[in-house]
């Protein structure tokens, strides 16, 4: 099942990254690795129900580390926010159990940033010549152009119904809609 969980749900201590995959079922559960009694790592099954596993450090002697907050035992909050730069990219916010999105995407549409007609068909020019999904930030490079630019004006070329995206992992590329 594809589908987004919008809470976490906390499934208890384990030894190692082998028992936590034997404990953690659905999108949203998560288990922590500890060591010598201190927790080192979060084992999160990705809410976005890509099927990934994402780790979290929460050991501050080793650099960039979360905190863990657990009240009653069970629920769990995690600071700072959890924002994937491979996979799915999905970015989200863990408090009290549940899983707050930050999609950027509506947000950057609301601007409603003006975007020149060339660039349109620059954008659309190179999803045409593409048989598979292509990302928006290689759709940026390609023309020297901004990716929050070129990323807005793929979702208005889908709003428009002249381009799709991907799901889950493929979210972020586009390709145009088969005629
Ligand atoms: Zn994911």
């Amino acid at each position: 099942m594809n589908t987004r969980a919008n809470a976490v749900s906390f499934k208890g201590f384990v030894a190692d990254r082998i028992e936590a995959g034997a404990v953690l079922k659905k999108p949203g559960d998560l288990a922590v690795i500890s060591r010598e009694k201190m927790p080192r790592w979060i084992v999160l099954r990705c809410p976005s129900g890509c099927g990934d596993d994402v780790l979290l450090n929460l050991d501050r002697r080793t650099g960039r580390a979360w905190s863990l907050y657990r009240e009653f035992g069970k629920r769990v909050s995690i600071y700072p926010s959890i924002w994937r730069d491979t996979g799915c990219r999905s970015h989200f916010i863990v408090w009290k159990n549940r899983v707050i999105w930050c999609d950027y995407d509506e947000a950057l549409l609301d601007i409603g940033e003006a975007i020149d007609a060339d660039k349109s068909a620059s954008v659309l020019k190179i999803l045409g010549e593409s048989q598979t999904y292509i990302s928006y930030e290689e759709i940026a490079t390609r023309l020297n152009a901004i990716p929050w630019e070129i990323l807005t004006l793929c979702h208005r070329l889908v709003r428009e119904g002249l381009i799709e995206e991907g799901r889950i992992k493929e979210r972020g590329k586009f390709k145009l809609v088969d005629s």
